[in-house]
């Protein structure tokens, strides 16, 4: 097999990258290594950028997304036993995110491009098994699908294998840093059959550790409880897990939260992760195969989204006019907005959580942080901004 543009990987990023390549008539070749059914079913993110949103707009896989997304214009921190609102309209210029599952993204990136007349291959149970000659003008991807071996010639190779993918790999040890931060909790996530108790995210700092209350649809709500690294969900019935996150959203005033059936928990280690470069010759990474944020600032799918939207143009780029610009400054402008989600994930992580070793000192510094939030526009303002994501350079 021969094409422009090899892509490892069907996640989001390498599903929009195949969208947007295609757009533009540029040949491209999507290898996913597990089947259809496993890739749409994956829980994981759900809230989205407005730049998120526009780009799947713009690439024809808008549809459902604005019938059945919500728009949420802010968020509640809630501490001491008190919520206060960061509105994010009035702060960042109009502007707000929208929720939608990751799962329905990957859905409806996957319908179009199987369904539509001409639409670039996209192979499941297809799995990458080494890059050869990332660094030559004809690297090779070899894979097996179908049970045997073969071979995908490319251009260029786009490696958007999430983290735990061959394409990072790929890249010799002497030519890479890496930098790394390990948090002394994990996330304990739950879906449940039952309607958000509130209108908006909640943000809990409480004595007994962080709580999330999220949603993925009028009828379905998503909740996270920070656990001690290593925890066994198994470990944590239904009961206890609707009483220690009704504990630890308990307001001073009157508010309850709902409780339903349980029909998923996951635990997820908190963890972050940056390799320099996100390029290699003819191979560049994007999304998760070259970073990881914790989740609590809901950047990892954005940032797929943004690192491949910046290929995307790179490669048009190219096309259009032969030259190589874009594509040599490929990494250097991802990681300048890698780094500053890397910044805002740390920030949030840090002030909402309680380490397992924390001071009464740290525990007040880290209350006065979201006190200053919650009392100052300018404080307010700078959350607001980075949530909603910062523009695209
Ligand atoms: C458990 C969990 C919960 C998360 N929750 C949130 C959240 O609440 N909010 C948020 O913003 N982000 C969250 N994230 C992060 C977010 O989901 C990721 O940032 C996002 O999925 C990145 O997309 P991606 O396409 O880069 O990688 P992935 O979604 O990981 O996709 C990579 C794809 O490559 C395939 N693949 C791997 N190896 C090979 C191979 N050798 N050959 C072929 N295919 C291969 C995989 O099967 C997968 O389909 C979560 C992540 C995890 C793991």
């Amino acid at each position: 097999m021969r094409t422009t543009v090899g892509i490892i990987g069907g996640g989001p990023a390498g599903l929009l990258l195949a969208r947007l390549l295609h757009r533009a008539g540029i040949g491209c070749v999507v290898l996913e290594s597990r089947d259809r059914a496993y890739v749409e079913r994956r829980q994981r993110a759900g809230i989205l950028e407005q730049g998120t949103v526009d780009v799947l707009r713009e690439c024809g896989a808008g549809g459902r997304l604005d019938r059945e997304g919500l728009p949420h214009q802010g968020i509640e921190l809630r501490f001491e036993g008190r919520g206060h609102r960061v509105d994010f309209p009035s702060a960042t210029g109009g502007k707000s995110v929208m929720v939608y599952a990751q799962t329905e993204i990957v859905k409806d990136l996957i319908a179009l491009q199987l369904e539509e007349p001409g639409g670039p291959p996209l192979l499941f149970e297809a799995e990458a098994l080494a890059i050869e000659k990332p660094d030559s003008a004809a690297p090779v991807i070899r894979f097996r699908h179908e049970g045997r071996e073969q071979t995908l010639s490319c251009d260029y190779v786009a490696g958007c294998d999430g983290f735990h993918g061959i394409a990072r790999r790929a890249i010799p040890a002497d030519r890479v840093r890496t930098f790394e931060h390990a948090y002394p909790y994990s996330w304990l996530g739950v879906l449940a059959d039952v309607a958000p108790s509130c209108e908006e995210l909640i943000y809990a700092r409480h004595r007994r550790g962080f709580a999330l209350h999220s949603m993925r649809s009028p009828h379905v709500s998503r909740l996270y409880l920070q656990v001690p690294g290593g925890t066994d969900p198994d470990d944590w019935s239904h009961e206890r897990i609707w009483d220690e996150l009704s504990t630890r959203f308990a307001l001073d005033g009157d508010w309850t939260l709902e409780r339903g059936p349980i029909t998923a928990t996951s635990v997820t280690p908190m963890r972050s992760f940056v390799q320099e470069p996100m390029r290699h010759g003819r191979l560049f990474l994007a999304g998760d195969a070259a970073h990881i944020v914790p989740p609590t600032g809901a950047k990892g799918l954005n940032l797929a989204v943004t690192d491949v939207i910046t290929m995307a143009r790179a490669l048009i780029h190219h096309q259009e006019t032969g030259s190589s610009e874009l594509l040599d400054g490929y990494s250097r402008t991802c990681l300048r907005r890698v780094w500053q989600a890397e910044r805002f994930s740390y920030f949030m992580t840090d002030t909402l959580h309680r380490r397992p070793d924390e001071t009464p000192f740290e525990d007040r510094e880290r209350i006065a942080r979201l006190e200053r939030i919650a009392s100052s526009p300018t404080a307010s303002a700078e959350l607001a901004e980075n949530y909603v994501g910062l523009p695209l350079s």
